[in-house]
């Protein structure tokens, strides 16, 4: 069909502005099961998910960004939906230079509920456009955090039933 090109901007203007975008920021510190569930159950709601991977100078990371990032594109690598990338800074500002509408974040126990709770009312204060959307996770992998991942790997434990099948470390 012939559209004139101003339509054609238009059209794709709207078509971009409606795609529902959610960045997943996280240390990923590796990535586990539980990050994984979270993601999975949120592809059904959102157009495209871009999963954030922080580097923070102030923090101190068992793996190295690269290693972080490698490990969850192996693991999406058969879903077109999502996109890996990695960010420095306040995660409100990436967020709106990635163009994307929403924060994804997973809530395990009450202790998550009250740090994620602060942190996205001071985002709201800072872009009220942009919304924060939790997932309660699967009660299977509510245990699992990163921290027990690395503790179980520095130990030289058998940390595989926490983590997605990408992760060898
Ligand atoms: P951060 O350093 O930002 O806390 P994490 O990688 O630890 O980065 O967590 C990123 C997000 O994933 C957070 O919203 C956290 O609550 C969520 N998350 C971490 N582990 C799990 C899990 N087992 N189930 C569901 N969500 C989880």
């Amino acid at each position: 069909m012939f559209f004139p090109l101003w339509r054609k901007n238009t059209l794709l203007n709207f078509i971009h502005m409606s795609k529902r975008i959610a960045l997943f920021p996280g240390s990923f510190d590796p990535i586990t099961l539980g990050h994984l569930d979270i993601i999975e159950r949120a592809l059904p709601l959102f157009d495209e998910i871009q999963i954030a991977v922080g580097k923070n100078s102030e923090k101190k990371y068992l793996f190295t960004l690269e290693q972080r990032v490698d490990w969850i594109e192996k693991t999406f690598s058969h879903q077109p939906k999502v996109t890996v990338i990695t960010y420095e800074g306040l995660t409100v500002d990436f967020a709106q230079k990635q163009g994307v509408n929403f924060l994804l974040r997973g809530l395990r126990n009450p202790a998550d509920f009250e740090f994620e709770k602060a942190i996205a009312q001071a985002n709201r204060e800072m872009v009220p456009q942009l919304e924060t959307v939790f997932l309660l996770t699967s009660a299977r992998y509510a245990y699992i955090s990163s921290s027990i991942v690395r503790d179980v790997y520095i130990h030289g434990g058998d940390f595989k039933s926490f983590v997605p099948e990408s992760v060898q470390p």
